[in-house]
């Protein structure tokens, strides 16, 4: 009955860690859940007042397949305000999640065996989605000696004549790395040379970067490359909304009608309702996401420096999103109290939900071996009680 298409892909690792972890807690073990890729601050209340005032106002019927039109000058306005990029509302959709949209985008653009460069470590959906629209995931390894970056002579290494689409994911989710102004120019000189290429830019942590670090997209950096660009972002992460779904992306209309017509035979509209909240969240006020950044901050730094504590762990300090990609490699090969081979990071990662009762993912998940990531978006108390597990977790390796 089913679909061979399904032998390509495997659910998303994340997605069963998160799940794993539930059903253990709902056996009543005390799982500390460091899995989950989102933030554990609630909607803001301005936010949520607009949904319910949108739900007052009769806001419940089908809309604009691809967004509203006032959610489209909200994003119009946040790209000029804050990336300094112009674009017509023919050139922006709104889908139900950064995740739908990027689906949108390989379905609506890939022939079979176009390849999308990924750099790895990636986004687990990302390979999936290429291979569901039948597209060949060409994945490069960007260790961290390259501060798990693509490098503008990878790049071109890995260009061929099938080369559809790259992709930047920055700040990075795994490892929280992000592409400088140099960096992204260094790239953007390769796509420049090559006219079939073009680059999805992911910039869903857009707003969540520490140290001073100054956030670029290239579509900013590189304006000649516009029309090759798709730009790809959403309200999930910054503004605390993931269960909203609501992602945009910006890019040649082209191709932006194309993925509505994509929509338009899926899922239809976003939900109405969210995409009210999603409007209000874009134009409403922002301050406190400031003091949300801080905390993000302090936690990365509590986990940064607990980890280095650790023997046989090795934490990446990052300049954005909400994650700790930290090396376990040392400690692969090492048994566990039960006489068991920690044999990989897979092995690593279970053995710290089964012996800490803490959930992370394996980096494997990711695309590179020997790591795990942890996510920091939960409180201090979480963070200091899961570290201290960790420790003694990895104390009784032997
Ligand atoms: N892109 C990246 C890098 C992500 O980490 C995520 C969520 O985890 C998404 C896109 C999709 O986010 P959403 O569908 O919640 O907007």
């Amino acid at each position: 009955m089913l679909a061979a298409r399904l032998n390509k892909i495997k659910p998303s690792p994340t997605i069963a860690v998160t799940t794993k972890a539930k059903e253990l807690r709902a056996q009543g073990k005390d799982i500390i859940g460091l899995g989950a890729g989102e933030p554990d601050f609630d909607t803001h209340d301005n936010i949520k007042k607009a949904a319910i005032k949108a739900i007052h106002d009769g806001h419940t019927k089908y809309t604009a397949v691809d967004g509203i039109v006032e959610l489209k000058k909200a994003i119009q306005a946040k790209f000029k305000q804050e990336n300094n990029l112009d674009f017509a509302l023919s050139e922006i959709t709104v889908g139900t999640g950064g995740k739908q949209v990027l689906y949108n985008a390989f379905m609506a653009s890939l022939n079979p065996e176009d390849e999308v460069i990924i750099p790895a470590p990636y986004w687990v959906s990302y390979p999936d989605m290429v291979l569901l629209a039948e597209g060949k995931a060409v994945i490069v390894d960007c260790p961290k000696e390259n501060n798990f970056k693509l490098t503008a002579q990878q790049l071109e290494a890995n260009i061929t004549a099938k080369t559809k689409w790259l992709i930047l994911n920055s700040p990075s989710n795994p490892t929280g790395a992000s592409y400088s102004y140099t960096e992204l120019e260094e790239i953007a000189a390769v796509v420049r040379k090559y006219q079939h290429v073009n680059i999805i830019s992911d910039d869903i942590y857009e707003h969540i970067t520490y140290d001073n670090f100054k956030f670029y997209t290239i579509a900013n950096i590189a304006p000649d490359l516009k029309n090759r660009i798709l730009t790809v972002n959403g309200v999930s992460k910054a503004y605390a909304m993931t269960g909203w779904r609501i992602g945009y992306a910006a890019g040649p209309s082209k191709l932006i009608q194309a993925m509505a017509k994509i929509q338009s035979q899926s899922t239809s509209n976003p939900t109405s309702i969210s995409q009210y909240a999603a409007l209000e969240a874009l134009n409403g006020e922002q301050e406190y996401l400031k003091s949300r950044k801080e905390a993000f901050l302090k936690r990365r730094n509590l986990v940064l420096e607990k980890f280095s504590e650790i023997a046989g762990l090795e934490p990446y300090k990052a300049e954005g999103a909400f994650y700790i990609f930290c090396s376990c490699k040392d400690l692969i090969g090492r048994k566990d109290p039960n006489g068991n081979i920690i044999k990989d990071c897979t092995d690593f990662a279970s053995y710290l939900l089964e012996e800490a009762l803490v959930a992370v993912v394996p980096g494997i998940a990711f695309g590179m071996k020997n790591y795990f990531r942890v996510s920091y978006a939960t409180s201090n108390e979480n963070l200091e009680n899961a570290c201290v597990r960790i420790k003694n977790a990895c104390a009784r390796l032997s």
